[in-house]
């Protein structure tokens, strides 16, 4: 019996097979034989969630072998790609055709249909998360189908945006992207009334503002952020990303570097953590901010990592956790194999008074009750994937008590 495990090793489970399908032709198949055998179907992706999202006792898809971007358009600035095409195989191709990303977040090692699925995000207003460029999506649905689904059908690709696998197999996705731009960043300590007092303009005059909020001074290394000899307990770790044009040359000075976006957004992690992160409206957000630090400060030492704090853009997608709202993504991490459920139900009590939705890849404690009162549209989402999946092939264990 093969047993599978995500990147970060908190979550495993065996499913009855898994099957490495090599085209489209050959998942629906798959998925048409699982039906008719009444067998449960999951996809795992690159497998960097910490929620168990790819948990199955069914059929095991991996979709490793459908790969590649297979299209871009430098004129409606679009493009084709395979499911299971990493993030940072994204970048060649779309530097080439003079585009790239609109935005993306700290990785890069995320498949795109994984990270679509859960709505992964970067930090910058102006932006949305990955779901919300997503302009089109091939799906194999429950009966064995493939299913286009375009803005031609709104209310579907809205559901199909931030679906967490469960309308069916993504074999395909059409993005908007953008012109090729390059990036300026500036890393750097400030104390925490510094940037509570500067918040407005830090979130409105930056294309990328976020930073990490240290409560000791052991926090830094836990995420690989190196404070160059400087105090770093009770600072923040603020990163800000500007657009520049031809003019301004590359620059390898760390802290300061300036080259083509897509080497300036990656940062490298350790599979050390387990992240719970939640999304608040972003104008209660410096009310949320102070009473997390608060919390933090209170719970030492089970919060030493770094309090991640980042923007995302509104967008329309059902589940997403930016629906019509523009937010503040707050993220809190525990070291694995230690008890800080504790510290996480905390956080989940005091940004549950904040109205926060979840991040569908991190740790979560959402009940159906909060989904319905959170989600304005949870009920439209669950009755097209009823419509899509009726007896429930794309659902498991973890998502069962939600969206069944
Ligand atoms: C170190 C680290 C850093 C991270 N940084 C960020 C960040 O900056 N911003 C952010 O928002 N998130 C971040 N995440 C979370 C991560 O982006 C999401 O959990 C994402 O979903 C992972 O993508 P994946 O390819 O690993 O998908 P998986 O975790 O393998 O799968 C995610 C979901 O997608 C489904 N799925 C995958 N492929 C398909 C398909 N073809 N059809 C249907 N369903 C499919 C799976 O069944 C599952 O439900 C980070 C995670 C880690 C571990």
């Amino acid at each position: 019996m093969t047993t599978w495990t995500n990147w970060v090793g908190n979550q495993s489970f065996s499913p009855s097979s898994i099957s490495a399908p090599r085209d489209e032709e050959e998942v629906a198949a798959l998925v048409k034989q699982a039906a008719d055998r009444g067998v449960g179907v999951r996809v795992a992706g690159a497998g960097h969630s910490f929620t168990p999202v790819v948990q199955t006792d069914g059929l095991l898809l991996d979709l490793s072998a459908l790969t590649g971007v297979v299209h871009t358009d430098a004129v409606r600035k679009r493009a084709t790609a395979l499911p299971a095409t990493r993030i940072r195989d994204f970048y060649e191709p779309l530097w080439e055709a003079g585009l790239a990303l609109r935005n993306q977040g700290d990785i890069d090692t995320q498949q795109i249909a994984g990270a679509v699925a859960t709505g992964t995000h970067g930090s910058g207003t102006r932006y949305t998360s990955l779901s919300g460029v997503v302009r089109g999506m091939r799906l194999v649905t429950a009966t064995g189908e493939v299913r286009d689904i375009g803005e031609g059908d709104l209310d579907l690709l809205h559901a199909a945006q931030v679906s967490v696998g469960m309308l069916g197999v993504v074999t395909r996705l059409d993005l908007e992207v953008t012109d090729a731009y390059r990036l300026r960043e500036q890393v750097g300590l400030r104390s925490w009334d510094d940037v509570m007092e500067h918040w407005d303009e830090l979130v409105a005059q930056h294309r990328h503002f976020g930073f990490f909020w240290l409560p000791t001074e052991e926090s830094g290394a836990l995420y690989n952020l190196d404070g160059h000899g400087e105090r770093l307990a009770d600072q923040c770790y603020v990163k800000v990303y500007d657009e520049v044009g031809p003019d301004v040359p590359d620059d390898d000075t760390v802290g300061r570097r300036v080259d083509r976006c897509h080497r300036i957004f990656p940062m490298v992690y350790d599979p050390n953590f387990h992240e719970l992160e939640y999304f608040v409206a972003l104008e209660r957000a410096p009310e949320a901010l102070q009473a997390m630090r608060e919390l933090m400060l209170a719970s030492l030492p089970d919060s030493i990592y770094p309090l991640e704090v980042r923007t995302v853009g509104a967008d329309d997608a059902f589940l997403s956790s930016q629906y019509r709202t523009d937010t503040v993504v707050i993220s809190v991490s525990g070291t694995p194999g230690t008890d800080y459920w504790g510290y996480l139900r905390s956080v989940d009590a005091l940004l549950a008074q904040f109205d926060a939705r979840v991040h569908w890849g991190k740790l979560h404690f959402l009940t159906p009750e909060r989904l319905h009162e959170l989600y304005p549209r949870a009920d439209e989402f669950i009755a097209l994937r009823r419509e899509l999946d009726p007896q429930g092939m794309f659902l498991n264990d973890h998502l069962r008590p939600l969206f069944a």
